[in-house]
């Protein structure tokens, strides 16, 4: 999401060219690089007559090893022409550095519902092409010196994204993930590391079907469990299920005892979160429990291990648990994520 997310500013490194550790001579595996994959069309910041970033960009000695997919979270347009979509790049361009204060668009390429895709920040296009470095973006905080980050014009919460923006961000995950070298399963969406809606819980859900797809094209094909990949659940109000009652027992686990345990998302709850996310300084204090929030509410020093093995109780199938074998936070991730698949 471009428009009415981060509040606080990413930390850029203006004019710096970076020089990671690993020098940036990481190869990418061969299998990768064997796919034959056309680069879809790109129009980029000259073509849709961007402004000049206010400072250099900074572009780091190394290869993203992510593609974070985020919906614009804008108006589900008609018009398909290459005009509107230059009219989005030019907006959110305006939008970032106007009002946000960054020194370009935040994201590196932009796709448009009529399936144009832009270069977002400056010289993102070019380094692709070459492929063995990244311009940092400021499109998720924390990931931006490691994830290529792709708007994707529309609001995709209960509506699907259009075949022909489909199409082309299957066509440019595919490009990039051959470019450096990426795996197709590191196609993620911005709520996997953020408390945010973003892409939309429609696209969300198509995301393994998107891996899948890049996945074929390359030439790599994965297994469904593969593509399926354990992700946070989103909680949000009127959620209810085995998940809220963990993440209830894991607030008053912290501290919050006025929460209820009982696995619907109440006002309570909500008003818990918020305190929750005030006190560790998220990005966002929005009371949606997702990729930024749970991996804190797991792994809190100081909880109460009664509620802990409650919460694990809640989320485990059988609800046999062993307090002496409390989970790391990719185990929690894997137990959350199919607790919130199960019927
Ligand atoms: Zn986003």
């Amino acid at each position: 999401m471009w428009g009415p997310g981060p509040s606080r500013r990413s930390v850029l490194l203006g004019g710096l060219v970076l020089t990671g550790a690993a020098g940036g001579l990481v190869r990418p595996s061969q299998a990768w690089a064997s796919g034959s994959v056309a680069a879809p069309p790109i129009i980029d910041c000259a073509g849709w007559g961007a402004r000049p970033p206010t400072r250099a960009v900074p572009v780091w000695n190394h290869r993203p090893v992510r593609i974070i997919v985020h919906h614009t979270a804008t108006a589900n347009v008609g018009d398909l022409s290459r005009g509107a979509a230059e009219a989005v790049a030019r907006l959110i361009q305006n939008f970032h550095v106007d009002r946000r204060g960054w020194i370009d668009t935040g994201q590196n390429f932009t796709i448009s519902r009529g399936g144009h895709v832009l270069e977002g920040r400056h010289r993102s296009l070019e380094v692709l092409r070459a492929g063995d470095r990244h311009v940092e973006g400021a499109h998720c905080t924390g990931q931006n010196v490691s994830a290529v980050g792709i708007e994707n014009e529309g609001t995709y919460t209960a509506l699907a994204p259009p075949e022909r923006l489909w199409d082309r961000l299957r066509a440019m995950c595919a490009y990039v993930c051959r470019q450096y070298g990426i795996a197709p399963t590191e196609i993620v969406g911005h709520r996997d590391f953020k408390d945010t809606l973003c892409p939309g819980d429609a696209f969300y859900a198509m995301l393994p079907r998107l891996r899948t797809e890049v996945a074929d094209l390359l030439g790599t094909p994965l297994s469904d469990r593969a593509a399926r990949r354990a992700s946070w659940p989103l909680l949000r109000p009127d959620s209810a299920g085995p998940a809220v009652e963990a993440a209830q027992h894991l607030l008053r686990a912290v501290g919050f005892v006025d929460v209820e345990a009982t696995g619907r998302f109440d006002e309570r709850t909500g008003a818990a979160v918020r305190r929750y996310q005030q006190a560790n300084r998220t990005e966002e204090v929005n009371g949606l429990v997702g990729g930024e929030t749970w991996p804190l509410l797991v792994s809190a020093h100081d909880a109460d291990q009664q509620e802990v093995a409650l919460a694990l109780r809640a989320i485990t199938p059988g609800g046999a648990v062993r307090a002496s074998a409390l989970p790391g936070v990719d185990e929690w991730k894997r137990l959350l994520s199919a607790a919130a698949q199960r019927p």
